[in-house]
Formats: C-alpha cells, sequence, structure tokens
C-alpha cells in the first residue's frame, strides 16, 4: 500500500524545490540542474551546452555516456546485474586480474567496495590485522596510520578520521582513535613521527581535494624507506589520481616509480561512473603466510561490492584507457594547457600545480573581489559556469581542470579561452 500524507505539498515543484524538501542538504550545490551528457558535454534542463572539465570530480574517464562503457552495461545488464559474493562472478576475477597485471603491476589480490571511503576503510582494517599479527616490541598490537595535513580519504567514521582536514570532522567527535596527522611532504618531521603502536603510512602521492599538491619524489622514498626500517604498511590512497588521471598508470609511478606499495586504494575514475571502488594488497610475506591471507573468510565483505554490472563497467573503462593509452594523451593535454596558460602570463593565476588532467590553477585572491563568505576559486568557478564551463574548486584559492581523459585539444582550447575572458574579467576593476 502506498503512504499517502495530506500534509505534503501538490507535486508542482521544480528539481530545485524537489532538492529542499526532500533531499539531506549536505552539499552546497551550485543551481545547474544537468540531464543529458555526451563526451566532454553536458546539457541543463534548460538546453544550455557546458564544456564538462568537472568530470564528475574525476570519474568520468571516458566522458559521458561513451559507446564502449554504454555497450558494456546494456551487455551486462541483459545478462546478470547482480549475485551475491557467495558466488564467483566471472567480471569481478577478470577486473582484479586487469587491475593487477596491467594496472598495477606487482603481484597481489584486490576486495571491491562501493567507493572510495570504503576503499580506505578496507585498507584500514588490514592494517589493523597486520599490526595483530606483527604486534609492536611489547607485545601489543599495532593500530596507528600516519596520514597526512590537508589529505582527503573520505567521509566515513574511518576514512574522515584518516582525513587530515578539520572541517571535515566538525561536530562528529569522538574521532575514531589511532590516527596521527604530519605535515605534507616534510622529509624532516617524518623520521621522529613513527612511535610503537605506528603500523602503517596512508598518503595521496597526488592531493586532490586538498588543493592539488604534488608529493615529491623525496618524500615518497623517504617514507618508503621509513616504512621498511620499522615494519610498517605504505598505503596509496590513488581514488581521484589513479588509472591515468595522471599521465602514468598510478600516480605515485609518476613520482617515485620503483616504490612498491603495500595497499592501493582506488574509486572515482575506475568505474567511468558506475559506483565501484577498490583496495589491493601486495602478496608480501609475512612469516609464514601473505598479506592478502590475513584477509581472510569473514574478515571484510560488501553486499553490492563487485558485482557483475559494475565490474564489467569498470572492465570496459580500464581496458579502454589502457588500449588506447589515454594516459599519454593526459600527457600531451597537460603540456599543451601548461604552455596556453604561460603564454597568458596573467598575474591572476600564480601557478599551474597537478600532473596530467589532475591540474590544479592557483590564483592569487588579492587580485579578485571577494564577496563575505565566498572564496576566489568559488568566484571564478561561479563565472566559468556562467559562461559554459564546469570546473570544481579545491580550497579557497584553487580550481581544478579534470576534464575526461578523452578531451580534446580543440575542447581544452574552447575551455581554456573561456578560463582567460573570465579571469581577465574579474581581475579588470583591480590593478
Ligand atoms: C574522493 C576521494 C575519496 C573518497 O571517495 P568517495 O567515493 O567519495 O567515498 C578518498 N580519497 C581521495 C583521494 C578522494 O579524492
Amino acid at each position: 500500500m502506498p503512504v499517502v500524507s495530506a500534509s505534503f505539498p501538490e507535486n508542482l515543484m521544480n528539481t530545485t524545490e524537489l532538492y529542499q524538501e526532500y533531499v539531506l542538504p549536505t552539499y552546497g550545490r551550485f543551481s545547474l540542474v544537468p540531464v543529458r551528457g555526451e563526451g566532454t558535454y553536458l546539457w541543463d534542463e534548460d538546453g544550455k551546452r557546458y564544456l564538462d572539465f568537472c568530470s564528475g570530480i574525476a570519474v568520468c574517464s571516458l566522458g559521458h555516456c561513451h559507446p564502449v562503457l554504454v555497450e558494456a552495461i546494456r551487455k551486462q545488464a541483459s545478462t546478470l546485474i547482480h549475485v551475491s559474493n557467495l558466488y564467483q562472478p566471472p567480471s569481478q576475477a577478470e577486473l582484479a586480474q586487469e587491475i593487477v597485471e596491467h594496472h598495477v603491476g606487482i603481484a597481489g589480490k584486490v576486495f571491491f567496495a562501493n567507493s572510495g571511503a570504503e576503499a580506505n576503510d578496507g585498507l584500514i582494517k588490514s592494517a589493523r590485522r597486520y599490526g595483530q599479527r606483527r604486534p609492536a616490541a611489547n607485545g601489543e598490537a599495532r593500530y596507528e596510520v600516519i596520514t597526512f595535513n590537508m589529505s582527503f580519504h573520505g567521509r566515513t567514521l574511518g576514512s574522515m578520521a584518516a582525513t587530515g582536514q578539520d572541517k571535515i570532522k566538525q561536530g562528529f567527535d569522538p574521532m575514531l582513535p589511532g590516527f596521527r596527522h604530519l605535515p605534507f611532504d616534510d622529509v624532516a618531521a617524518l623520521e621522529s613521527a613513527v612511535a610503537p603502536e605506528t603500523v602503517a603510512i596512508l598518503l595521496e602521492p597526488i592531493q586532490g581535494e586538498g588543493g592539488i599538491n604534488v608529493a615529491s619524489s623525496e618524500f615518497l622514498r623517504a617514507i618508503s624507506a621509513l616504512c621498511k626500517k620499522h615494519d610498517l604498511l605504505l598505503f596509496f590512497d590513488e581514488v581521484q589520481a589513479g588509472f591515468g588521471r595522471c599521465g602514468q598508470a598510478m600516480a605515485w609511478r609518476a613520482i617515485a616509480p620503483e616504490i612498491e606499495p603495500d595497499g592501493i586504494s582506488w574509486a572515482k575514475g575506475m568505474g567511468g561512473g558506475v559506483p565501484i571502488g577498490a583496495f589491493w594488497l601486495r602478496d608480501k610475506l609475512v612469516d609464514d603466510v601473505t598479506l592478502p591471507s590475513l584477509m581472510g573468510p569473514g574478515s571484510h565483505g560488501s553486499t553490492y561490492g563487485g558485482n557483475p554490472l559494475v565490474s564489467a563497467a569498470s572492465l570496459a573503462v580500464l581496458k579502454q584507457i589502457r588500449e588506447q593509452d589515454l594516459g599519454a594523451h593526459a600527457l600531451a593535454m597537460e603540456a599543451h594547457i601548461r604552455q596556453t596558460i604561460s603564454s597568458w602570463n596573467l598575474p591572476a593565476i600564480t601557478e599551474v600545480r597537478g600532473l596530467g588532467l589532475l591540474l590544479g590553477i592557483a590564483l592569487d585572491a588579492t587580485k579578485f573581489d571577494v564577496p563575505e563568505g565566498k572564496t576566489a576559486a568559488s568566484v571564478v568557478v561561479t563565472e566559468l559556469m556562467q559562461r559554459g564551463l564546469l570546473c570544481p574548486p579545491a580550497g579557497p584559492a584553487t580550481f581544478r581542470l579534470l576534464p575526461p581523459l578523452t578531451v580534446t585539444e580543440a575542447e581544452v582550447d574552447e575551455a581554456l579561452a573561456m578560463v582567460h575572458e573570465t579571469l581577465q574579467t574579474l581581475t579588470q576593476s583591480q590593478s
């Protein structure tokens, strides 16, 4: 029986009103109502066209509704959408093989989740299992995971506690214990940081939400050496940066390619738009067993994790990224973007940070009229949207360029022309 209440208003509301009435207000949403996408373009309900350099925040690796992805979903949807992880659907195993053999290149095993936060929770749980197996000198299990200031690892109780940004945690105390945050890219701060209870270090090789901060190769190498010295697990959060976005299969490979991490988490771009996340554990020997075997039957699970529909979709996306070498294309587009922006000589831009198509344009906030409660980044992003370019901010004075890995040079030029005009217009009143 349907539930009917006389207190609900007549259903004559527009989309914005529906959100206000029925959706929890956790997001500060723009008024845009997108209804259709194709490649790098997105259309709103009034038929206005946008160049989408947000890509669902680095999710739509192949752009919107890529025929290869659409066909993979259509085919799998008409064959088998979901079965339990009590059984062995083939697409999940094929996807794990694709990831391990062609994108990580180090022997190990994958667990499938539904988001980046869940993938990081899985790494945190794995670290605790390792800390039980390899306790501190006094015999007590190790459990502490070191992460870094300005990091972002997700919104679950575990991944939020791991995150090194107070604004994410506000009002949700008590935090899950067992995390400590160090300054990012600060080699000197590392050495004295390891406590008896420390068991792992988790970091984004390129911080995404924190403003596009690229770790130096010295920093990654120092962390790797520290992990070896103190028997710590080294985990990379590649949720935003992995799978071609930074030009290489993985972001750390673009910085210190020889490092062999013990665990990696992913989500965002790996599904091209279907909700999937994953973590990988290296086949590292732990006494007479391996690290993945510490996560045995009953230790972890997810009803939806790696179901046939999302696994088939993700497999199609990852094969396309590999076979079309979209990482190399991302590097070519990065070079073109950097060259164009430096030719402008605009004082409003202080720096272009990032790798491949994970780029942050840092602004000189003093050059903009910023109303109370806004930031230079939000002012620029709002104006760009009005002109027809979507891109997300990253912190108060940086906005991101995250086009699909399939973006063409002509689309890049069209987007950059809008950026140039916008920055010139917004800084004209100043000098
Ligand atoms: C987005 C993001 C997450 C969280 O992913 P969700 O799918 O939103 O849970 C974790 N780590 C990094 C680096 C991210 O960019």
